[in-house]
């Protein structure tokens, strides 16, 4: 048995709190522990505690404190602030090339249709994803996984959607399973193979090859938990969704949806009709959706990445949902169109910024909110006995900092099932 005690942080933020997703005046109760430490073993959390509690349970069992003994390491990590690493609940992870080029157009002014029709857009990035073999997106994305690990990520759900043909969503899917395999960080996954239309067939013909040969593949081969789609007008409208969506159902995949990002089409209120786990945007969501998503226990999955990348200042009511009780979660949207960050402290400077949520609901909305949105409440998302010993250790003293300052990074460590980095 290997087992490491980490020592001394100013804050320990355990998250504690009930078995379930944290609403209202919960998402403010960090469970702080100061000077606080923890006992893992075999990658799992034994014991956490006020540092000296945990130092004389070590030398009950006979090791030197602080040097460590036979089978145990001794970490001090300095008065430093150590939380859950964070649960990114939303991310198009798996593309081939950039988009560059639009970002310039767009600081230009120009539309997103000027630019689409100048060769930009999601179609470019299909067109690139597609042309790449499996190999040489599993190794781009690898890299890529780095930066989130140094951003204090521990977790990332990560969806497919930019092949749009059988072959290329399971290629995708297939790189996914092969980071989560192969990689220390687990990857969750997601089909969302509704992602846009194809520009070979009509809205209708697509939907029925969604239904009839992508998802009986994607769940023959075990390649996805989840099922997501862009329900928005000129994507697919609500009848196509709700379509697809109850089809993925019946397979047995839990269910997700890019909604009311554009329009309020109603997208909230079809997420609550079909039973899903998370409706993600939002930005235009009313007050009626929101009593909808509160009525059906579904997770609202706020980007405020993507809205600030964009240039536009239509945030999600994020004081609204908190209102009206529902379990709010955070994630970066990482995609490289409209939101090329894999930052989740960026992430929660934007929420208390731009959607006034306090750094300590942003914080509760990253980490434990987020796995339970992922269906693993029970093994992440918070530093408890039992649970994985997955940790971002801050270079602060306060955990305020980690919204208060932005666009410097203060990681300095991340253990995933206590093996640091
Ligand atoms: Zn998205």
């Amino acid at each position: 048995m290997s087992s490491l005690a980490l020592l001394h942080a100013s804050q320990l933020l355990t998250l504690a709190g009930p078995k379930r997703p944290r609403v209202g005046k919960e998402l403010s109760e960090l469970g702080i522990i100061r000077d606080g430490g923890m006992l893992i073993r075999d990658g799992k959390i034994d014991m956490v505690g006020p540092s000296d509690q945990i130092e004389k349970s070590l030398t009950a069992l006979g090791h030197q404190v602080p040097e460590g003994g036979k089978n145990v390491e001794i970490v001090d990590l300095g008065g430093r602030v150590a939380l859950p690493g964070f649960v990114d609940a939303h991310t198009h992870l798996v593309f081939g090339g950039n988009r560059l080029d639009d970002f310039e157009r767009r600081t230009r002014g120009e539309t997103y249709e000027q630019i689409a029709k100048a060769g930009g857009g999601i179609w470019s990035t299909v067109e690139k994803t597609r042309v790449a073999n499996e190999e040489e997106l599993f190794e781009f994305t690898k890299k890529r996984l780095d930066w989130f690990l140094e951003c204090g990520t521990t977790t990332i759900e990560a969806k497919s959607g930019y092949g749009l043909t059988v072959e290329d969503e399971l290629k995708i899917l297939r790189v996914v399973r092969r980071l989560n395999d192969e990689t220390p960080l687990e990857i969750v996954s997601t089909f969302l193979g509704a992602h846009a239309i194809r520009r070979e067939t009509s809205t209708d013909k697509y939907v029925e090859l969604v239904i009839n040969e992508m998802l009986p593949r994607v769940v023959k081969e075990r390649l996805a938990e989840f099922c997501d789609v862009f329900c928005e007008r000129g994507y697919f409208d609500l009848e196509q969704s709700r379509k697809i969506l109850m089809a993925a159902k019946k397979l047995g995949l839990k269910l997700r949806g890019h909604v009311d990002q554009l329009t309020n089409s109603g997208g909230a209120k079809l997420m609550a009709d079909v039973g899903a786990m998370t409706a993600d945007h939002l930005e235009k969501t009313d007050g009626g959706g929101i009593a909808a998503l509160k009525s059906a226990k579904v997770q609202p999955v706020l980007l405020p990445g993507s809205v600030y990348a964009l240039g536009s200042t239509s945030y999600p009511r994020a004081r609204e949902m908190i209102g009206a009780g529902l379990a709010v979660v955070l994630a970066t949207d990482f995609n490289p169109g409209s939101s090329p960050t894999p930052s989740m402290p960026m992430v929660l400077s934007l929420a208390c910024t731009q959607m006034k949520m306090s750094p300590a609901e942003a914080i509760s909305a990253a980490t434990t909110n987020a796995a339970y949105s992922l269906n693993r409440g029970d093994k992440i998302g918070s530093l408890e006995a039992g649970k994985l010993a997955n940790v971002a250790v801050f270079d602060c003293e306060d955990y305020r900092e980690l919204a208060y300052w932005f666009g410097i990074p203060q990681t300095h460590s991340v253990y995933l099932r206590g093996r640091r980095t």
